[in-house]
């Protein structure tokens, strides 16, 4: 047979001559370009080599290598137990652990694989023809043998015959161009090595004996193909028969020798690629991919191999780069987007020249908030605060001022907020739409001593006036309700206690028309009585005396009369201004009485409000509501408000979702003196806080915030006003400045001659008024009463209580003790004259509270104390205090620490007392060590 080229034998084949040469080259046998001439055993050669490819793929393609392994491992150990209650005692552990190994390179390689697949799915086809077409061969040479014999079975091989075509002709259209090329080669093959033909076809298998009868057409095929081959190859069927015949010897001479291999391969195939599986195994796998490459192994080549050693080659194990870059990112945080990700860059910009801000500054400001708006760390503004002397740590608050060259210092502008921007507007905008004023309900608090009856008298009139023709009553308390009389409506504030009510004052809110003072017949007038009158008067508020309890047998109202016209309140029978009116809240006599003097007086007071426009008024109650939410009891002062208004309450804001009147029935609009409970608001404001509602929401939220920050921020910068501050207006001249005094003295007649002497030093610059004079300790009631009037604190021999302090404290009033009363008058007196003069003030050094009194032959009474505040001092005065109040002024005898006398004790040290001639230490006293100083006044 003569040798044909390489571009023949494509053609042959019907496959492009760039595959064949690769396959070719694939092989071991180079071939530089397609006009070569191929011999016969070359062309062996290639059959033998694609028969290894294909018998390899099969049995890939039936059982993949494992994807993962898992490995399971367990340990038994022992642990003997030294402690507890087990001691001696041996336990056994276990510990089993699981590791599943995956295969890395599975993912990539399916990819792969798939194209792979087709390729080795298509090699599988090829094999499978080629090896029925080596059984048809080989029954063709039985058939030779055997012709005569052959004519009797044709009958029944012709049956057989027809259905392996019709086999045949269903997987024709595949393997067509297979078989083309395995005839080619097969042809070539026999002619080379036809004397091994005949050994290996002797033993013929069990199976290709139907094909023995397909062999039939084959013989004259087989005596005509050789002579035309060349132009018969890649014609159709009808050369097909032919070529398999004669190239039946050819697969057995290579089949014989080559078809095992395959197998072998096959084999070993698997073997390797199972242990190639896990991570672990990979160098493994790198050595057998190593022999796989001279095997001509595709998968194994293009397996994982490449891959590990790219990664080995990077330096990473586990990671690739793009891995990597995913972990890495993920540690960025949320929220932003990583813009290196998409350009490859950081968004960074590294700023060219100092940023200069403009930092806005109200009255104040917080450091830490200052920092953060300079964009720098709070350290370095306390650090830059510290180099101009001015200590204040991060959460303190420092003025206008400081903070300004604070900001200058590093390098910024300051600007100041106009902190009012927003009330402004918000003034403006309540202003524009108010109408004309009408007359409106009176607003009545009811004060008196405590058990006098004022939760009945209240409860009397809500019962009888509120709910009276109305299902369901009032169903809850709203701090406020309003009733109708046939002389009008009244609305009645349920707020309890006179701190309340001066708290309220307080903070500016001025809810109260009338006071009714309830004061028990059959009691008489109380210390809180007083105490209420004073606060009325101090509110500048009318009162009415309800005479409480008159149905009682022991009901003295003249007695009540009696004790109040003492306090400057006059019935008006005898000659004053102040109505009087017996009633009793239980059996309801005289209440309707009572409802009619609240009128007259309201009559008197001309009560007026607008009625048209944007409502405004106070807070008198407020809650936090589980499932409604900020809940806030409003008294409707002008305006009306209505359901779906916004409105600014405090520091609060919102729209009112939900208006309830006392009865608890939804209402959608309230006027003036109409407490209504409003539903909607952003948080719980204060009791006393005003509400304005506004058209629309920013500027209520704008106002809210404003608000917010101020009260932040005044809350440490605390103005109150003090002797100096009097003094200080005094110079910059104008009108007559009120000094407001709070006096309380040990006893009356201090308080008394206080009072009247300080009254005296009025003058045209100043109007001394002493809204309180009193015997006892300075109480909080004192104090929220100063608070609210802006008054200073004068404690004559007595001492502020620990509410009473914390009242001082959180408003910085001004509290002075004194302990005689010229010092009393002489500093009021400079004061009143502008003087600056020297000022002499006792400091106390600490206190002593006394805990025990024992009884010393040497000394008599030996106080055993414990120092509660600063420090006891053996050689300065001492007070002893008895209820705030001074009993006793003198010198220390002694002061030890067990048997030692000391000249100091501090505070929290147990000490022993024994004061000069003084014997009558109490437990319970304090021992206060105080020392005068002068100090210069100052503005
Ligand atoms: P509040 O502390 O001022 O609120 O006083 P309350 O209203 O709690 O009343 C104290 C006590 O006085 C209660 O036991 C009432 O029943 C009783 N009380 C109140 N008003 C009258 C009254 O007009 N007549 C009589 N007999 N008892 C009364």
């Amino acid at each position: 047979m003569s040798d044909v080229t390489i571009k023949q034998l494509a053609q042959v084949l019907g496959t492009p001559v760039e595959k064949l040469l690769s396959q070719l080259a694939e092989a071991g046998m180079k071939f530089s370009n397609a006009d070569q001439v191929i011999s016969s055993t070359e062309k062996v050669k290639l059959l033998g080599f694609l028969r290894r490819t294909h018998g390899k793929t099969e049995p890939v393609a039936e059982d993949s290598a494992p994807r993962q392994i898992t490995l399971k491992r367990k340990t038994v150990s022992e642990i003997t137990v030294n402690q507890g209650a087990a001691r001696g005692k041996t336990v056994n552990v276990e510990v089993r652990q699981k590791r599943t190994y995956v295969k890395r390179s599975s993912v990539e390689e399916e990819q792969k694989v798939d194209s792979e697949r087709e390729e080795a799915l298509r090699k599988l086809g090829e094999s499978t023809l080629r090896r029925e077409g080596e059984e048809l061969e080989r029954a063709a040479q039985e058939k030779r043998r055997a012709e005569e014999e052959a004519k009797a079975a044709a009958a029944a091989a012709a049956a057989a015959a027809a259905e392996e075509e019709a086999r045949r002709r269903e997987e024709e259209a595949r393997r067509r161009e297979e078989e083309a090329r395995e005839r080619v080669v097969a042809e070539s093959a026999s002619t080379a090595a036809p004397a091994q033909t005949a050994p290996a076809a002797t033993p013929p298998p069990a199976r290709p004996q139907p094909r023995v009868e397909s062999a039939p057409p084959r013989p004259q095929g087989r005596s005509d193909a050789p002579p035309p081959r060349p132009q018969g190859r890649p014609d159709s069927t009808p050369s097909r028969p032919p070529m398999a015949g004669a190239g039946a010897g050819a697969p057995r001479p290579g089949g014989s020798t080559d078809a095992r291999p395959p197998r072998r391969d096959a084999t070993t195939h698997h073997v390797p690629h199972r242990p190639a599986a896990p991570k672990r195994s990979d160098d493994t796998q790198n050595r057998n991919s190593g022999n796989r490459v001279k095997h001509g192994s595709h998968r194994m080549t293009e397996g994982p191999s490449p891959d590990i050693g790219h990664r080995f080659s990077g330096g990473e194990l586990h990671l690739t780069a793009e891995e990597r870059a995913r972990r890495s990112n993920r540690k960025k945080p949320r929220g932003k987007p990583d813009l290196s990700r998409i350009t490859g860059q950081h968004g960074f910009a590294k700023p060219t020249a100092p940023v200069v801000r403009d930092i806005a500054i109200g009255d104040a400001i917080v450091v830490a908030e200052l920092a953060a708006k300079m964009a720098v760390k709070g350290s370095d503004v306390v650090k830059a605060l510290f180099k101009m002397g001015v200590m204040a740590t991060i959460n303190q608050a420092i003025d206008h001022d400081t903070a300004v060259l604070v900001v200058e210092e590093l390098g910024h502008k300051a600007t100041r907020i106009s902190d009012d921007d927003a009330e402004t507007a918000l003034i403006a905008h309540s202003e524009a739409d108010h109408g004309d004023k009408e007359s409106r309900p009176p607003v009545v608090t009811i004060m008196g001593h405590v058990d006098h009856g004022k939760t009945s008298l209240l409860d009397y009139i809500r019962r009888t006036k509120v709910a009276s023709g109305e299902a369901g009553g009032i169903t809850q308390h709203i701090g406020a309700y309003h009733v109708t009389t046939p002389k009008g409506v009244i609305t009645f504030l349920d707020t309890p206690g006179h701190a309340a009510f001066t708290a309220m004052r307080a903070r500016g809110a001025k809810l109260t028309d009338i006071v009714v003072l309830v004061v028990a017949a059959d009691d008489g007038v109380m210390p809180q009585t007083v105490e209420a009158v004073k606060h009325a008067r101090a509110a500048g508020v009318p009162m009415i005396v309800a005479v409480n309890k008159m149905d009682k047998s022991e009901a003295n109202p003249d007695n009540v009369k009696q004790g109040l016209v003492q306090h400057e309140v006059v019935p008006e029978e005898w000659g004053g201004d102040t109505q009087f009116v017996p009633l009793s809240a239980k059996t309801g006599m005289g209440v309707d009485a009572l409802l009619d003097a609240i009128s007259v007086q309201a009559e008197v007071l001309e009560l007026q409000a607008v009625r048209e426009g944007r409502a405004s008024g106070v807070v008198v109650e407020s809650s936090l509501d589980k499932g409604r939410g900020p809940v806030a009891t409003v008294l409707v002062q002008a305006g009306t408000l209505k359901r779906g208004d916004f409105l600014v309450c405090g520091v609060e804001y919102g729209r009112v979702r939900a208006m309830f009147n006392e009865s608890g029935q939804q209402v959608s609009e309230a006027g003036p003196s109409i407490p209504v409970q409003v539903l909607g608001l952003s948080g719980v404001p204060d009791a006393g806080d005003d509400f304005v509602s506004v058209a629309d929401e920013r500027l209520a939220k704008d106002v809210a915030q404003q608000r917010n920050q101020k009260r932040r921020e005044s809350r440490l910068v605390k103005q109150s006003t003090k002797l100096e501050d009097i003094m200080a207006t005094m110079t910059q001249g104008g009108d007559q400045q009120t000094l407001n005094l709070v006096v309380k003295a040990d006893v009356q007649g201090s308080a008394e001659a206080l009072r009247d002497s300080l009254t005296k030093l009025t003058n045209e610059l100043v109007k001394v008024n002493v809204i309180v004079s009193g015997v006892g300790g300075i109480t909080e009631s004192d104090a929220t009463l100063a608070a609210a009037s802006k008054a200073t604190i004068i404690g004559f021999n007595v001492r502020a209580d620990a509410s009473a302090r914390k009242v001082i404290e959180a408003n910085g009033l001004d509290l002075r003790y004194f302990s005689i009363i010229y010092d009393v008058i002489d500093q009021v007196k400079q004061v009143a004259s502008g003087l600056l003069g020297m000022e002499v003030r006792e400091e106390i050094i600490g206190v002593a509270q006394v805990r025990e009194v024992f009884r010393s032959s040497k000394f008599g009474a030996v106080a055993g104390c414990m120092v509660i505040e600063g420090f006891v001092k053996r050689n300065k005065p001492i007070r002893v205090l008895r209820d705030n109040t001074v009993i006793f002024q003198g010198e220390l005898e002694s002061l030890r620490r067990f048997k030692d006398v000391v000249d100091e004790v501090r505070n929290g040290m147990e000490c022993g007392i024994a004061v000069k001639q003084y014997n009558d230490v109490k437990p319970g006293d304090q021992i206060e060590c105080f020392e005068r100083i002068e100090v210069q006044r100052t503005f």
